[in-house]
C-alpha cells in the first residue's frame, strides 16, 4: 500500500447499523464494488448500535474478508442512529467522510457524485431525494416539519430527511468538538459548513427489513431538530400568552360593565367552557414544551457519555493515524 493509508484514507463511509441482518449482504456487495470502482482509498465504519440480531456476526465475516478497509465499532446498547454516527465521525480518518444508511435506500453507487462535490472544495454536500420511495404518511409528515424548521429556525436544507451526506474533514472536527447530546447531524453540519451543496440523488424502496422508525420516534426526533436549532416555539407560547391575557382582560372590564348595567347574568356557560377548555389544552401543550426543553437541558447537564464503545475491530497493520 501506498503512504497515503498510514496517514488515513481519502475517503471514509460511515453506516450506522441497527438490525440489518436482512440488507447488510447485499450492501456489502454493492458498497464494496462502488467504493473499488472509485479508485482512491477508502474505509468503511460500521457502527452497530446496539443490533439483538445476526448483524454484528456478518459485520465481522465482513470485516475479515477486508480487513484494511473495514472498521466496525460495536455500542455496548442501542444509543440511536445520531449517536451512531458521531461515533463513526469520531472513528472516520478520510479526508473526506460520507454517511450512509445500511438499508440501501440511498444507493451506494451515487456516492462517486458526493466524492466529487468535495473534491470540487465544497465542504458540505447535501442531498435531495429524486422520487421519494417512502410511505404517504412518511412523506406529508416529512413535508410538514421542512416547512415549520425552514421558518423557525437558521437550518437551510432542502431534504432534511435523508442521511446520505458528503462532510469535508473541517465539518467532521467541527462535529466531534460539539457535545450535545440531542442532536440531528445534518442540520448541524449546514450551521458549521462555509461552502454548502446539495446535488439530488436516488431514493429506493428499503431492500429489505423494516424501518427502524415508528412514528413516536420520528417525532421525538423532530423535537430534537426544532428544539436544538430554536427557541422560537418558546417566544411563540409569550407571545400567545401576552394575546390571551390582553383579551381577557378587555373581556373582564367589558363584563364588569354589563354587570353593572344589565344585572346578573348566567347565559353562555358552554360558550365559556369552550373556550376555558381550549385554554387549558394550550397551557398543557406549552408545560410540554417546556418540558421538551428542560428535559434537553437535564441530559446535556448530566454529562453522561453520549455512547459506550464495546469493542472496535480494526486492521492495525498499516499504522494507526492519531
Ligand atoms: N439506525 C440505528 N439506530 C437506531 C435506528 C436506526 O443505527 O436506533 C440505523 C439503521 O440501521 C439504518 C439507519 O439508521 O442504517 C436508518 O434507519 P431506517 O432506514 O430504519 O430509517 P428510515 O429510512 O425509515 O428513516
Ligand atoms: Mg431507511
Amino acid at each position: 500500500m501506498n503512504a497515503l493509508v498510514a496517514v488515513g484514507p481519502k475517503l471514509s463511509i460511515v453506516v450506522p447499523v441497527y438490525n440489518e441482518e436482512a440488507v447488510l449482504p447485499t450492501l456489502f456487495k454493492r458498497l464494496y464494488a462502488s467504493l473499488d470502482a472509485l479508485q482512491i482509498s477508502f474505509e468503511i465504519v460500521f457502527v452497530n448500535d446496539g443490533s439483538k440480531d445476526r448483524s454484528v456476526a456478518l459485520l465481522r465475516e465482513q470485516f475479515a474478508r477486508r480487513p484494511r478497509e473495514t472498521r466496525v465499532v460495536l455500542f455496548h446498547a442501542n444509543f440511536g442512529q445520531h449517536s451512531a454516527i458521531m461515533a463513526g465521525f469520531s472513528y472516520a480518518r478520510g479526508e473526506f467522510v460520507i454517511t450512509l444508511d445500511a438499508d440501501l435506500q440511498n444507493p451506494p453507487e451515487e456516492i462517486g457524485k458526493l466524492v466529487g462535490k468535495l473534491a470540487e472544495g465544497y465542504d458540505y454536500v447535501g442531498t435531495i431525494r429524486q422520487q421519494r420511495q417512502d410511505v404517504l404518511w412518511r412523506r406529508m409528515f416529512s413535508r410538514a416539519i421542512n416547512k415549520l424548521r425552514e421558518r423557525i429556525t437558521p437550518v437551510r436544507i432542502t431534504d432534511q430527511g435523508c442521511m446520505m451526506r458528503g462532510y469535508a474533514r473541517s465539518v467532521v472536527n467541527a462535529l466531534n468538538h460539539t457535545r450535545e447530546i440531542n442532536t440531528f447531524i445534518p442540520a448541524l453540519a449546514a450551521l458549521y459548513a462555509m461552502r454548502p451543496i446539495e446535488v439530488p440523488i436516488a431514493h429506493e424502496e428499503r431492500h429489505a427489513g423494516q424501518s427502524k422508525y415508528s412514528m413516536y420516534s420520528l417525532i421525538r426526533l423532530n423535537f430534537d431538530l426544532i428544539t436544538g436549532f430554536s427557541v422560537v416555539p418558546l417566544q411563540l407560547f409569550s407571545m400567545v400568552g401576552m394575546a390571551v391575557a390582553t383579551l381577557s382582560a378587555l373581556l373582564v372590564v367589558y363584563l364588569a360593565v354589563r354587570r353593572l348595567i344589565v344585572g346578573p347574568e348566567a347565559e353562555g356557560v358552554f360558550t365559556l367552557f369552550g373556550v376555558v377548555f381550549f385554554l387549558i389544552g394550550v397551557a398543557l401543550f406549552g408545560i410540554g414544551l417546556l418540558g421538551e426543553y428542560v428535559g434537553r437541558i437535564y441530559a446535556q447537564v448530566r454529562e453522561r457519555p453520549r455512547y459506550i464503545v464495546e469493542a472496535v475491530l480494526e486492521d492495525d497493520s498499516e499504522g494507526r493515524f492519531q
